[in-house]
């Protein structure tokens, strides 16, 4: 990871690499509608978005660093207006905050225009790189949708359709790629063959619409009909639906991760709440390892959940132990190391009237290197609690993720280096513990699909090798 990425990462916790949205509909303002979308999606990424829509088979793009409402306004809106368009909200690991990264990734070729959007990691992309290079490729960024593209137009020139181009392309790529294609009549949605990231369908009247997560859909009033299966293809032209299975294999290998940290609360996930499942994580860890104490809290945002499961589970009541400052962004400053401590107080501040003189179970979704957890268990005895218990809704992470997530290498997990009881020393919690690799299995018991949780275990679902 590189020193901006990985600083962020201390920082701001956790990132995914991307959200997409996408829009066939034959009355126009897909640009806005995407516009709406994106901005459901921005938890996914807030590094850069971007938006390409197509009108009369005339491709237009604006993408840019910042959020959703930094890099749109009004007037650029209307000059994308069109009968479909694709959106990107990206949260940058490599190459942090590039403009030239930043996406819809849009080329023109022999056989006309195409505009990919991108969620996940290809695996082996240096070897894939060199062996187009040696072709004669010239890239001109270092993202992985720019390999997808390149990919796409080379199959497209041999073969009679953009959808069986997707489709052959897909076949050869290997790792986690959520991906829309816009070309100048069809609007194409593709699922890699393990299904690691989350990519739905839905309708408003007569539209077509295609999203990283349901809460997407929903949030520009259409209805989400379901999700893509893992390898599917799903072509829109002129509103006809059509769907290629080729590359469906069968396997099913969904980020657990998206369902403890990353997607929003309201989405479903293969037919699993997203809230539902972190509130089961909690009442798993509850029955789990129960501790005697006055007060449940969760650290904002996506140990909320989880908190109120422990909470309803132990029968603790359930507090607020934090304010969380929501305008603190992306462009926060935090030069040096020793501003560290202070980057936690400014975000996140314990409720003394709530906390004071409590035995405290403090509930959150994950820990890294060790640093913010400390600093987060200390605001609490700070604001006077007597006791804090540390309840986290993941197993431990001991291997980095190579499908999207910037969990880093093995040295700066703390889990790697040390036991249960030194972590919860260094931490200074009175207790800890993590949820168990037998209940992270079952904190999605509605979800019909398989699951990666390679970041966990080290088993990962194809071989990371390369
Ligand atoms: S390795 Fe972990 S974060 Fe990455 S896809 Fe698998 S479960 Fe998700």
């Amino acid at each position: 990871m590189e020193p901006e990425a990985q600083r962020k990462q201390e920082e701001w916790g956790l990132h995914e690499e991307c959200g997409v949205f996408g829009i066939w509909d034959s009355k126009g303002g897909c640009a806005q509608t995407t516009y709406y979308g994106l901005y459901a999606l921005q938890h996914r990424g807030q590094e850069a978005c971007g938006i390409a829509a197509m009108n009369n088979r005339e491709q237009s793009c604006y993408k840019d660093v910042g959020l959703v409402s930094e890099v749109f306004d009004r007037e650029r809106l209307e000059r994308l207006n069109g009968t479909m368009a694709v959106g990107h909200v990206r949260y940058a690991t490599t190459g942090a905050g590039e403009r030239e990264n930043a996406q819809p990734l849009t080329i023109k070729y022999v056989k006309g225009t195409l505009a990919v959007v991108h969620n996940g990691n290809l695996v082996g992309v240096d070897k894939l790189r060199r062996e187009f290079e040696y072709k004669g490729a010239i890239f001109h960024t270092s993202s992985d949708s720019e390999l997808i593209a390149y990919a796409i137009a080379q199959e497209r020139l041999h073969c009679g359709s953009v959808e069986e181009a997707v489709c052959r392309a897909a076949s050869k790529l290997k790792g986690a790629f959520s991906l829309l294609v816009m070309s100048p009549e069809k609007l194409i949605a593709c699922r890699d063959p393990w299904g690691f990231r989350p990519l739905c369908m839905g309708r408003k009247g007569e539209a077509v619409l295609f999203a990283s997560e349901s809460c997407a859909i929903e949030a520009v009033g259409g209805q989400v009909e379901r999700e893509l299966d893992p390898g599917e293809i799903v072509v829109v032209r002129e509103g006809k639906v059509t769907s290629i299975r080729d590359n469906c294999r069968g396997l099913s290998h969904m980020c657990i991760f998206e369902y403890i940290y990353f997607a929003r609360p309201d989405s479903v996930i293969a037919g699993q709440s997203v809230h539902r499942a972190r509130m089961n994580a909690g009442r798993l860890l509850a029955r789990q390892k129960p501790v005697e104490a006055d007060l449940v809290v969760g650290v904002p945002d996506s140990g909320l959940d989880a908190a109120r499961g422990y909470a309803l589970e132990s029968g603790i009541p359930l507090g607020m132990g934090f304010v969380k400052n929501r305008y603190v962004g992306r462009t926060f400053i935090t030069p040096d190391q020793s501003s560290r401590e202070q980057a936690v107080r400014i975000k996140l501040s314990a409720l003394r009237s709530e906390v004071e003189g409590k035995r405290v179970v403090m509930v959150d979704d994950s820990i890294v290197r060790g640093t913010t957890c400390s600093q987060i268990i200390n605001l609490l005895r700070e604001a006077g609690a007597t006791q804090v218990h540390m309840r986290v809704s993941a197993p431990p992470f001991i291997s980095p993720c190579y499908f999207g997530t910037d969990i880093p290498d093995k040295e700066k997990l703390i889990a790697c280096h040390h036991s249960l009881e030194e972590i919860e020393a260094m931490t200074g919690a009175d207790s800890l513990e993590y949820l168990s690799i037998a209940n992270l299995r079952h904190l999605a018991p509605d979800a019909k699909c398989g699951f990666c949780e390679g970041c966990f275990t080290e088993h990962y679902p194809i071989s990371v090798e390369e």
